[in-house]
């Protein structure tokens, strides 16, 4: 069976952190879907279709990468696509003590549905989406921060 991996997020912006994750989980699976939650409660910064070209202009060239937009549940997504696997990250023991509990709630909402962390890479350790949105903010420049090919159409 094919192995599709989902990699939840809101990516508001993606970071070069995010594609840390994504690059290092690519020959472990045969699939990963770019999954942009759409949260109706959580006010993005930038709006959805930015976000989405951004992770487009990224890994469009990337065959085992796809990108699809979504909302309800991450399990349910998961389901439709045919993903066995959820993919996140983990900077910090906040990030473990955050994502463990939502992994144990999935796995008793899916039981055949694995979460998979992949640990940080340790230059992206203290990156997030909103360090970079509080930089943008305050006029600085984010290019170290943010995927090459995004540094110049984000500012
Ligand atoms: P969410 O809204 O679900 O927190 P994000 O877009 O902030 O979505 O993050 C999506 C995933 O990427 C999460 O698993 C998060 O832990 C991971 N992630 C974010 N930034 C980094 C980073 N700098 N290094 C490693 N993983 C990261």
């Amino acid at each position: 069976m094919k192995k599709i991996a989902v990699f939840p997020g809101s990516f508001d912006p993606i970071t070069r952190g995010h594609e840390s994750i994504i690059r290092r989980a690519l020959p472990v699976f045969d699939e990963i879907i770019i999954a942009l939650g759409e949260n109706p409660e959580k006010k993005s910064y930038f709006p959805l279709a930015n976000r989405l070209k951004w992770l487009g202009m990224v890994f469009g060239d990337e065959a085992k990468v796809r990108i699809v937009k979504y909302s309800g549940l991450t399990v349910d997504f998961c389901m439709r696509m045919n993903a066995g696997y959820i993919l996140r990250g983990l900077r910090t023991s906040a990030d473990f003590e955050f994502e463990r509990t939502i992994g144990l709630m999935n796995k008793a909402i899916s039981p055949g549905i694995e979460t998979v962390f992949f640990l940080s890479a340790p230059e992206y350790a203290a990156l997030s989406s909103s360090v970079v949105r509080d930089i943008l903010r305050n006029g600085g420049d984010v290019s170290k921060f943010v995927p090459e090919k995004i540094s110049e159409k984000i500012h």
